[in-house]
């Protein structure tokens, strides 16, 4: 394990890796993705061995994921020889990610062929490698002291994008398919090093003149959507910039930013070291409107190679994918990087300053709105994170799901705006940053891992103040409301009015992630456009009228259902005594309800408070001098 704010283990760190890779032989593994139009990924690996017992395993405890999605069961067809001989295995009784074997005498090479069946980040046109899919190493040793040389082999003509290092001269810019060898790493590196492939590939360098070099490559299911928008590399080559005077180091060799475009492929947004794994809807950046519902998705990930993957909770990280990762400073991994990527969005231009405080009115209503936060804490979401990820809606606003991302967020504005107001705004959250995000300065990809008492340190070495007290008060504690202090302190207040924000009806028009029909701060439901009511408000009016979520509404007001009969009617009963009435089915029943509710639409937004320090837009402008990004035609652009 590695240890925290010490420099003498970083400088040991840093060459132990290399040590070890000459004292052992590697595992060559050879990918195999030219099956992957079928959905399948094959691999053949070499494992070096000694005679007697072996047990190797497959990850399970996924950096990023924080959950044991390592996908076991998707692995097939595994055949052990050697010397072409087929040898007997047997699965571990209590770790099922594990295969026993026993090496015959004079025995040093086993091979080992395994298949992985792909569910998901995959068309007929791009392919995805996260290497869990087909690694395959000595149990019980520390993963960044095993030594693997991996080789991938993709469809004829299509182009690849990974961090890893081609030792065969690949050319990204004339991609012929077929077969890349990259030079060796540690089963915990390739692990962190995902692949990207595709027919319709392009990589485009970023930031020129910045050290280490950085890329996105983008592999899409159309030709036209994979040549990104000129205002778009503008805005990340802004970004690249954007992170050295924000965290003044970096901890890779090289930056990819791998990127998906596709309806079928899924969404994704996962971090790695030295790249990010991004996966959005076809149009998901094909203009400025549509790129707004992911306009934090590619900072966001790129702020955790420093938060979260060089700085690492001790608890989160384990020295094997075996071990259980623990997630009670997700609120440091996540929220943090929450607060950064929305921010650092705002700095590079991929969302506006007015953006940037409409989508934060929106996360910090809805968490003020949460009324799960009755009985459960900030922490222990992140306590619980690997049991709450794509949990059911229903309720979910009384169960809480991962709600550290967002508490993260304010709680970090409000840290930020704390420290503007006790340094007269001459300090920052950045100077928090220059000490915690670049101790031991710019270093190739690494862990090094921290507690709460280091943050409380750090913090205190930018301002003294009692950040102990800040922390528990805000994230242990039971707080019926949520941190609105951030935003107030920065010169703003939570208000809601009848009209949605132009960011609210921009992403609802664009069909982001994000959009659809908003009465969940009038009625309390949460309602798709097929009038399905996916979650109800608890002790909201809904609640009151015993709706439930699962049920779909027929008819509102003696009208078929739609978003605007729904909206119309919400509008009609404000201020007046007649109750909203519902016709709803659920299963195969139909029943009434009356919504006795007459305030009307409400939707939230952020407004100036006069006179008070406006620090939110100081915290949203750029360190460095951004280049200008080319004005665009902007499709399905609200009306003002
Ligand atoms: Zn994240």
């Amino acid at each position: 394990m590695i240890h925290r704010n010490t420099l003498l283990p970083i400088a040991l760190l840093l060459t132990a890796p290399a040590l070890l890779q000459a004292q052992r032989a590697p595992i060559q593994i050879a990918a195999d993705l030219s099956d992957a139009p079928r959905k399948l990924y094959h691999a053949e690996i070499e494992i070096p061995v000694t005679p007697g017992p072996v047990t190797l395993t497959t990850p399970k405890w996924i950096p990023g994921n924080h959950r044991p999605t390592g996908p076991v069961d998707d692995i097939t067809g595994v055949v052990f020889t050697v010397n072409g001989k087929v040898l007997p295995w047997r699965r571990d009784d209590e770790d099922l990610y594990q295969f026993h074997v026993t090496i015959p005498a004079g025995v040093t090479t086993l091979h080992a062929h395994i298949d992985c069946i792909v569910t998901a980040r995959i068309s007929q046109k791009l392919a995805v490698l996260e290497w869990e899919k087909l690694l395959l190493y000595p149990a019980h040793t520390p993963v960044k002291e095993i030594p693997v040389q991996p080789s991938v082999k993709v469809p004829e003509g299509w182009g690849i994008g990974t961090a890893l290092t081609p030792t065969d001269g690949y050319d990204p810019q004339n991609p012929k398919g077929g077969t890349t060898h990259y030079a060796a790493t540690t089963v915990e590196q390739l692990e962190d090093s995902p692949v990207i492939t595709g027919e319709y590939f392009h990589e485009f360098p970023l930031a020129p003149e910045v050290t280490p070099r950085h890329y996105i490559d983008v592999v899409a299911d159309s030709p036209e959507d994979s040549q990104l928008r000129p205002a778009l590399l503008v805005e990340l080559s802004n970004l690249v910039r954007e992170t050295g005077a924000a965290y003044n180091s970096r901890h890779y060799n090289v930056y990819h930013f791998l990127l998906t475009l596709s309806d079928v492929a899924g969404g994704e947004g996962l971090e790695h070291g030295q790249s990010s794994d991004n996966g959005v809807g076809e149009k998901g950046f094909s203009d400025p409107n549509h790129q707004l519902a992911e306009s934090d998705l590619l900072s966001h990930e790129f702020t955790h190679s420093w938060n979260g993957k060089y700085r690492r909770p001790f608890n989160l990280y384990q020295d094997t994918f075996a071990k259980m990762q623990e997630g009670s400073l997700l609120w440091v991994y996540e929220g943090m990087t929450q607060y950064l990527g929305n921010v650092l969005a705002a700095r590079s231009g991929l969302k506006s300053q007015d953006q940037y405080r409409d989508m934060l009115a929106m996360s910090a209503a809805n968490l003020d709105y949460k009324p799960g936060r009755d009985w459960r804490s900030t922490e222990d979401t992140a306590i619980a994170a690997s049991i709450l990820r794509g949990g059911n809606p229903a309720w979910a606003n009384w169960k809480r799901g991962q709600d550290y991302y967002q508490e993260g967020e304010l709680f970090w504005l409000d840290a930020d705006t704390t420290i503007r107001k006790l340094t007269d705004n001459k300090k920052s959250l950045t100077d928090f940053l220059h000490i915690f995000l670049a101790k031991g300065g710019n270093t190739g990809p690494l862990i090094v891992t921290y507690n709460r008492d280091e943050l409380i340190a750090d913090l205190n070495q930018v301002v003294k103040y009692d950040w102990a007290t800040f922390m528990h008060d805000r994230i242990d504690a039971i707080n019926p409301h949520a941190d609105l202090a951030g935003i107030e302190q920065g010169g703003y207040k939570l208000v809601f009015t009848d009209k949605p924000t132009k960011s609210e009806r921009t992403i609802a028009m664009s069909g982001g992630r994000r959009g659809g029909i908003d009465v969940w701060y009038s009625i309390g439901i949460r309602v798709n456009g097929e009038g399905n009511i996916t979650d109800v408000r608890w002790n909201g009016p809904a609640d009151k009228a015993k709706l439930f979520p699962g049920q779909k509404i027929i008819a509102v007001n003696g009208n078929v259902f739609s978003g605007d009969a729904l909206k119309e009617a919400i509008k009609d009963a404000k201020g007046k005594a007649e109750p909203i009435h519902f016709v709803l089915q659920s299963d195969t029943f139909v029943t009434n309800a009356d919504i006795d509710y007459h305030d009307g639409e409400r939707y939230p937004s952020l407004v100036r408070v006069d006179g008070t320090s406006d620090y939110l837009d100081d915290i949203t402008k750029p360190l460095t001098t951004p280049e200008k990004s080319p004005a665009e035609k902007k499709d399905n652009e609200p009306a003002d």
